[in-house]
């Protein structure tokens, strides 16, 4: 049986205090979003570890790029993310760690 989206997502939400894992505000749940850490198209799954919670401004402003491009830009979101996105997979927080250190 397929878990009802919207009770994952809330609990996602719960879990998360309604806290936007990028800019670290809290908001009502109609303005919050379930966001892929790893995207489906990259082999993300849909487990707790892989999902974050993300206003929609900061969803909109992440846009379709991927999340290491994302952090990388903008310093305010990647040190929050690293504050406040505490259940991602350790694996995964270990791969943007890799990702977003200065190449040579
Ligand atoms: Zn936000």
């Amino acid at each position: 049986m397929a878990e009802d989206l919207s009770l994952r997502r809330n609990r996602i939400f719960e879990r998360d205090d309604f806290r936007c894992v990028y800019c670290g505000q809290q908001f009502e749940a109609d303005e919050l979003t379930v966001d892929h850490v790893q995207p489906q198209v990259r082999g993300g799954d849909h487990s707790g570890g892989n999902l974050v919670t993300a206003c929609r401004a900061c969803n909109t402003l992440k846009g379709h790029r991927r999340l290491s491009d994302f952090l990388r830009e903008s310093g305010p979101a990647r040190q929050n993310f690293f504050t406040y996105a505490t259940h991602v997979w350790p694996r995964i927080l270990r791969a943007l760690r890799e990702d977003l250190e200065p190449k040579p």
